[in-house]
């Protein structure tokens, strides 16, 4: 999502009459947009905004900014953290960039510009000339259900839905300027439609009878032209309905894949967590979306050392991420987050115990990574071509639905941005190897 905002924020500022620079060390203007969602991103995210404003003494007036969740969280205190700061702009407020800016250049400093938590957002498209061939939509932003752990719905307020018409305008402009694959963004992406009315008695009615609003907006997106293919992120179980599963499995745009984070495999851990659903629930979710699609591909975020964890209810995760088969997975060691219901628990799981507990999950995901990319040698995966690959300029790269890296030699008429089947003969942890097959 970040990643998404920081392209929003380059294309208003070019829309403004700005210039990218070549490099961070041309840039007369330097915006850090932040994440909270751990404490280390935050000491990163303060130290780099530190080290920019030490090097206005080689680049005088260079302007330094901050975005996102931790300039929506801290509010008038970075100032104070971070004295040399122009401006800050939190998570709804990304459209006052360029405005921000010009006060910065007309003689104004410590500009500070948050949202209220029920503010309708402003989310300016990300569209640039050269946008490649795959791209971030935001269509849902905010989160309405607080996981005791987490803070993003203090920084990133309510639940609010974008238009079906306003995501689908966007989409149908990136197509045209060649975008192929778009990857639909929400924290809990499956309640898009819940909180507020997305379709209106104008839209046409959808073709395939799908009543709830996210699988509707699927098969709205896969009708655009151009778009080759869809995924969406982050998943919930309680979204993993019968009409999700038959619109992933029926409509051809949509990959395969989910990331669906399950965070623990232990019910009282879940509990705690306030995560709405039991190890079984999730496993039972699972279950629907593999009988429905046999080469569905699995992944998720893990948090160890989450207040009160045992060893058996750590042992519960291993098991669980066995019988889930996940195909990669995010690991991450808890820290309390202020403000949030986990802050007030004892962090009572040892800094050491943390990292054995992170490292023993890792070495039994990449055993299980492995074993599942073996598995998939002697088969053909569609790949949607990226160009070359990064560790090897002779050969090129592209992704499988399962969002797998997949190289192969290049043949002549292949160009990025198109389909190609690949016959996988070798398989690594990370990456399948296959030849193109016509
Ligand atoms: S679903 Fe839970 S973890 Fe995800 S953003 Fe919402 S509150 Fe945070």
């Amino acid at each position: 999502m970040n990643v998404r905002d920081s392209e929003a924020a380059a294309a208003l500022l070019s829309a403004a009459g700005y210039e990218q620079a070549a490099s961070e060390a041309d840039a007369d203007l330097v915006i850090v947009n932040s994440c909270s969602v751990r404490a280390k991103a935050e000491e990163k995210a303060l130290g780099k905004l530190g080290l920019l404003c030490a090097s206005r003494r080689d680049h005088p007036g260079r302007l330094v900014g901050l975005m996102g969740c931790m300039a929506q969280r801290l509010g008038e205190a970075i100032f104070k953290k971070i004295p040399g700061l122009d401006f800050s702009v939190g998570t709804r407020r990304a459209g006052a960039i360029p405005r921000l800016v010009a006060r910065v250049l007309a003689g104004e400093r410590g500009l500070l510009e948050t949202s209220s938590q029920d503010e309708i957002p402003d989310v300016p498209d990300a569209h640039v000339e050269d946008m490649g061939f795959s791209a971030f939509v935001t269509i849902l932003l905010g989160c309405n259900r607080r996981c005791a752990y987490c803070i993003v719905p203090d920084v990133r307020g309510r639940e609010y839905s974008r238009p079906a018409r306003e995501i689908l305008a966007e989409i149908a402009a990136l197509a045209r300027h060649g975008v192929r694959e778009v990857t639909l963004l929400g924290q809990s992406v499956m309640n898009y439609g819940r909180m507020n009315p997305v379709w209106d008695e104008t839209d046409p009615p959808s073709p395939g009878g799908y009543r709830e609003p996210f699988p509707r907006l699927l098969e709205a997106v896969a009708a655009i032209p151009g778009v080759l293919r869809i995924r969406f992120t982050s998943g919930h179980p309680s979204g993993c309905t019968d009409e999700l599963v038959r619109a992933m499995a029926s409509l051809p745009q949509v990959c395969h894949h989910l990331h669906l984070p399950v965070q623990s495999g232990s019910d009282p851990i879940l509990k705690a967590m306030r995560r709405g659903y039991t190890r079984e629930r999730y496993l039972e979710a699972v279950g629907k979306l593999r009988a429905a699609m046999p080469d569905f591909a699995l992944t998720t975020d893990v948090i160890v050392g989450f207040p009160g964890e045992t060893e058996a209810d750590f042992e519960a995760t291993r098991t669980l991420m066995d019988e889930a088969g996940f195909d990669n997975a995010f690991i991450f060691k808890y820290s309390p987050r202020p403000g949030t219901p986990a802050a007030q628990m004892p962090d009572d799981v040892s800094d050491e115990e943390k990292m054995r507990r992170n490292q023993v999950l890792l070495a039994d995901q990449d055993r299980r990574g492995s074993a599942l990319n073996e598995a998939l040698v002697g088969t053909v995966q569609e790949v949607l071509v990226e160009g070359r690959s990064l560790r090897n300029a002779e050969r090129w790269a592209g992704r499988s639905p399962g969002n797998k890296i997949v190289v192969f030699d290049p043949v002549e008429g292949l160009e990025p941005g198109t389909l190609a089947k690949v016959a996988i003969t070798r398989a690594a942890p990370q990456t399948l190897y296959g030849e193109v097959v016509r």
